[in-house]
């Protein structure tokens, strides 16, 4: 149980509840222990009409009804504590449950984006909603019926002791076996489990990655593949389940055979013992009410023991991404950035990648200056931009912003000074309005319109039935990726930030809105640092200084007008651009 020891503060936090929960077992249980009791009574005062003859016929119908009645009584007093217990127990799981849900989800979000890289989302899902259900069920019905078996068994077998020493003991004869069949199943049980829990994430990995390119997978026919691919992860996942089964199956028979052993040599030696004289055929009656009362506890300490097993495993991993700490270390300077960026000598590698992406970069970028960055597909212009957002830190060398190491800046400060516009944007399932708003939360309708102007796609926005209210995504309109460019472009603006990054997102728009965009972010003026990637020299023709970059390195450096001066890379990339245009 070394892995569910993590979830003991849960356990400490509602331990008032769970102390509660206790009590109502405990009382529960001793009402339900009347009715053997009040049985044997009834058996005896049977007896003694029967036997001895000294009670009248009244007395024993008068004794009998009292009886009858004390056990509804006590049954109906046992049944509420019952109920009580669900009450406490199983709610404090669901706190629990939420508890942890929000535990995982928010240590995810400070996750980098290398752990989201090396993992997959089915996977992340799987952890966040399967796995926590696992644990839920450690948590509620595991610990309520450990509780409720164990008070039993100690009222149980104490009041069974007390009534008849030497019968108790054989009754108890099989109680060890039953230990040891427990142990060895449960081993089992955690190494199936553990291996059912990853096919789950494998499948849902699967499902999901298939969802995501369905037009690939439909465009291209590859739908039956795709679906032979589906079925040999669902048997093989069907496979482990039956294993599962296989092995869970034993526990009932087992614990029922068990039960039958005690009941035998309750008769048995019970019966002889009665011959004897030496018991009552009331405390007979009551002892194989006893064990009765021990059947269905003793076969779910099997369904527990499977429980926690379950719980064990699927805490395990979700420990292994509780356990994983965020590569990006928070800095702790918050003072406000003024947008000058340096780079020094810096290389980066994505972990994993067998070359560096970026070779000894070092440039200069004063505030209010604007940078293009041009150089072919994988270059490295993206990740200079996810250098400078802190996406990733550097392998070597240093990235300072306003001469401070952008390591020593509070990642909201950072952040907050940035408006970035990726290369694929990408925009949430909700309104256009409140997908713009996320650039600044506190902005009000008017200013998300001005934006939205700047942006260029104010008037197609305009143009859908429900306007800014347009629900996007999965249950909205499905919207062309050149107007999903514009809508993260005033997502950004609408930031105000000092440092502006568009990476290579005007692609999708027609070089006459490009030319508005452009004018417009000129219009902004020199209050704020300017960073555009392109492969287009056309976007950033205008830039104080442009980074020709090639495999990782700065090739050449300079103003449009001093780079076409020169017999270099930039001069027949342009003259090939413009022969292409006319
Ligand atoms: P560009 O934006 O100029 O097209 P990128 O910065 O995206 O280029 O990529 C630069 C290089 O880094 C490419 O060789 C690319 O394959 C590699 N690369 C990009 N992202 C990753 C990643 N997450 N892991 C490993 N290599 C990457
Ligand atoms: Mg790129």
């Amino acid at each position: 149980m070394k892995e569910l020891k993590y979830l003991n503060k849960y356990l400490l936090k509602y331990k008032f509840q769970i102390f509660l929960g206790i009590i109502i077992s405990i009382i529960a249980r001793i009402f339900s222990l009347f009715a053997p009791r009040l049985v044997n009574n009834s058996l005896s005062i049977v007896e003694e009409y029967i036997k001895y003859e000294n009670i009248s016929t009244e007395t024993l119908q008068k004794e009998l009804l009292i009886n009858i009645g004390l056990i509804i009584i006590t049954a109906l007093i046992s049944g509420f504590f019952t109920f009580l217990i669900r009450q406490t127990i199983i709610n404090v799981s669901r706190y629990i449950e939420y508890d942890l849900k929000n535990e995982i989800f928010l240590h995810y979000q400070n996750l980098s984006i290398e752990f989201y890289k090396k993992n997959r989302t089915g996977d992340l899902m799987t952890r966040i909603t399967e796995d926590v259900s696992k644990v839920r069920m450690y948590f509620g019905p595991a610990i309520m019926y450990s509780i409720n078996t164990t008070v039993l068994f100690i009222i149980v077998i104490a009041s069974m002791i007390n009534l008849a020493p030497t019968l108790s003991l054989y009754t108890l004869i099989p109680l060890p076996v039953l230990s040891i069949i427990i142990f060895k199943l449960s081993k089992s049980i955690h190494i199936r489990t553990t291996i059912i829990q990853q096919t789950i994430s494998r499948l849902s990995s699967f499902t999901q990655e298939t969802f995501s390119g369905i037009s690939i997978i439909k465009s291209f026919n590859i739908e039956p593949r795709i679906e032979s691919k589906f079925n040999l992860l669902s048997i093989e996942s069907k496979d482990r389940n039956l294993d599962l089964a296989k092995i869970q199956a034993w526990f009932f028979p087992l614990m029922i055979l068990m039960i039958g052993l005690s009941n035998s040599l309750v008769i048995y030696v019970g019966g002889i013992q009665y011959i004897e004289e030496k018991i009552d055929i009331g405390v007979l009656a009551e002892f194989i009410l006893y064990v009765s009362m021990l059947t269905w506890p003793v076969a779910t300490v099997g369904w527990v023991t499977s429980i926690v097993q379950q719980a064990e495993a699927s805490q395990k991993r979700i420990n292994a991404f509780l356990k994983q700490k965020p590569k990006i270390l928070e800095g702790f300077n918050e003072k406000n950035i003024k947008g000058e960026i340096r780079f020094n000598n810096v290389k980066f590698k994505y972990s994993g990648a067998e070359f560096n992406a970026l070779n000894n970069i070092s440039f200069k970028i004063l505030p209010g200056e604007k940078i293009g960055i041009i150089g072919n597909t994988g270059s490295g212009k993206s990740t200079i931009l996810d250098l400078i957002l802190r996406l990733y830190d550097v392998t070597n060398g240093e990235i300072l912003i306003d001469n401070i190491n952008i390591k020593d800046y509070s990642l909201k400060t950072l952040r907050n000074s940035i408006g970035y516009v990726p290369q694929n944007p990408f925009l949430f399932s909700e309104t256009i309005i409140e997908n713009i708003k996320y650039g600044n939360y506190k902005s009000k309708q008017l200013d998300v319109e001005k934006f939205a102007k700047k942006a260029q796609v104010h008037k197609e926005i305009i143009k859908f039935n429900s306007s800014y209210k347009t629900l996007l995504g999965e249950r909205g309109v499905t919207l062309s990726g050149g107007q999903r460019q514009r809508i993260s472009i005033a997502r950004a603006l609408i930031k105000k930030p000092q440092i502006l990054i568009f990476d290579d997102c005007l692609s999708s728009v027609d070089s006459e809105t490009e030319d508005k965009i452009l004018k417009e972010i000129n219009n902004l003026g020199r209050s704020r640092t300017l960073i555009i990637t392109s492969n287009n020299i056309s976007s950033i023709i205008d830039a104080d200084k442009i980074l020709v970059i090639q495999n990782g390195e700065i090739i050449q450096m300079g103003s449009h007008k001093k780079l076409i001066e020169i017999n270099g890379y930039y001069r027949s990339l342009y003259n090939k651009q413009k022969t292409e245009k006319q």
